[in-house]
């Protein structure tokens, strides 16, 4: 095996102790100081390998060139994840754990309040007998999603700059910031990228290829009443916060997120604020047929309708704003993209599972804007969470389908010479 895990593994938590974990209340870009501090930190390890066009741009992301072995005009393949964390769990101090050797039972973690990762809730521990974990303190989460992701595109770049024997075309990694909090690709440039197929390597577990996300809307409904003093409200005032409740109740709870699974869509009743002459509801339209979201937008505009004539004086504005589109749809346009990765899988011995995702990644919107993109396990379980762990083992896994992968879109498109890594 060409990887070093050693390697991989003092990479991985070089990674995760530095804090970039995103903010959604900041205004600016990235949205917090440490995603800037862990850039700058990848962009000079690209730059030791000798990859000399590694540069942090101005928005904080990561743009670098392991130039192709073979010459010829080969297929230019990317490799992406994301510098930030989940502000869901804190990311600050993260003290991980490594469990060498695992021999199965629950993980204990050693910080204030004795949090315990249970093989019952996490019955995949079971086929991980042997393999290195890393795990947090279990006070803070430990930013596999998606330092893990980060680690494996390293040491590809490594690994394919120590050998120029490797046979492959021009390989662009790209690191993103504050994916987390939806704003992962809005300063990616497809022209700068320059790439025909992308990957991303933020995908759970092992072997797990992610070739459909939900297609998604945002719906900004807002309740507009008449408010005046409750002293001389009597047929007066107009109570905007009485219509949002009636309007929440007609809200389907058969099509929620917590009556739903596998392929069925939902809509997601997730932010309401407001007082008696306005009320804001913020609504998530999900489903994996995109031709299902303008239904779901019908079905807001028919409550609406109601509420308004059952509320005299009430008037409901439905704003339906685009987020993104199922991968599914633009990945037709690009087979080989899921096809060549179903064959990294095959040559290995392992069998890939194309899976579905219920939600989105940065692929779905690179997709959608023309660069088929799905996304590679990483590794990571239990993301955004105290109990978050990765396997080592399954992060080098990672490392070795993405160099499978190289390998074959060069050989696909042409044969041609080798030239060695830096001629
Ligand atoms: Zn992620």
């Amino acid at each position: 095996m060409l990887l070093s895990q050693d390697r991989l593994l003092e990479r991985f938590l070089r990674y995760v102790r530095i804090h970039t974990t995103s903010r959604d209340d900041a205004d600016c870009y990235p949205s917090s100081a440490g995603q800037w501090e862990l850039g700058k930190l990848l962009c000079s390890e690209l730059q030791s390998m000798g990859i000399g066009d590694a540069v942090q741009d101005e928005h904080g992301l990561v743009w670098a060139t392991v130039p192709a072995t073979l010459k010829g005009d080969l297929p230019v393949v990317a490799f992406n994840a994301h510098l930030d964390t989940s502000p869901e769990t804190s990311g600050d101090g993260v003290t991980p754990q490594v469990i060498h050797d695992y021999s199965g039972g629950d993980l204990c973690l050693p910080g204030i309040g004795g949090r315990v990762i249970e093989v019952a809730e996490n019955p995949e521990l079971n086929q991980l007998h042997g393999q290195t974990l890393v795990t947090s303190d279990g006070t803070t989460l430990l930013g596999g999603d998606d330092k893990a992701g980060l680690a494996i595109i390293m040491e590809l770049a490594e690994t394919l700059m120590e050998n120029s024997q490797i046979a492959h075309g021009p390989i662009r990694i790209l690191f993103t910031c504050d994916e987390e909090i939806g704003h992962g690709v809005d300063y990616v440039d497809l022209d700068r990228l320059g790439a025909d197929v992308a990957y991303t390597l933020d995908g759970a577990g092992a072997n797990d290829i992610d070739v459909a996300t939900f297609s998604a809307d945002l719906a900004v409904v807002t309740i507009r009443g008449v408010n005046i003093h409750p002293s001389i409200a009597k047929d007066r005032m107009v109570n905007a916060i009485r219509a949002a409740g009636a309007f929440a109740a007609l809200l389907p709870r058969e099509q929620s997120p917590e009556a739903t699974s596998g392929q069925e869509g939902f809509l997601h009743p997730y932010v309401i604020e407001g007082g008696v002459a306005e009320v804001t509801l913020k609504i998530l339209l999900r489903d994996f047929e995109t031709d299902q979201l303008s239904l779901q937008g019908e079905q807001l505009r028919q409550i609406a309708a109601e509420i308004e004539a059952g509320f005299p004086g009430i008037a409901i504005a439905i704003d339906v704003r685009s987020q993104y589109r199922n991968m599914a749809d633009g990945l037709t346009r690009e087979p080989r993209a899921v096809s060549f990765a179903v064959e990294a899988h095959r040559r290995l011995g392992r069998t890939a599972r194309l899976t579905t995702v219920r939600g989105g990644t940065d692929g779905s919107q690179l997709t959608e804007r023309g660069l088929a993109t799905p996304n590679l396990s990483s590794g990571q379980h239990n993301p955004h969470s105290p109990l978050e762990w990765v396997s080592l083992d399954e992060m080098a896994q990672a490392v070795e389908v993405t160099l499978e992968l190289v390998q074959i879109w060069a050989e696909q498109a042409s044969p041609g010479e080798v030239t060695g890594n830096l001629g």
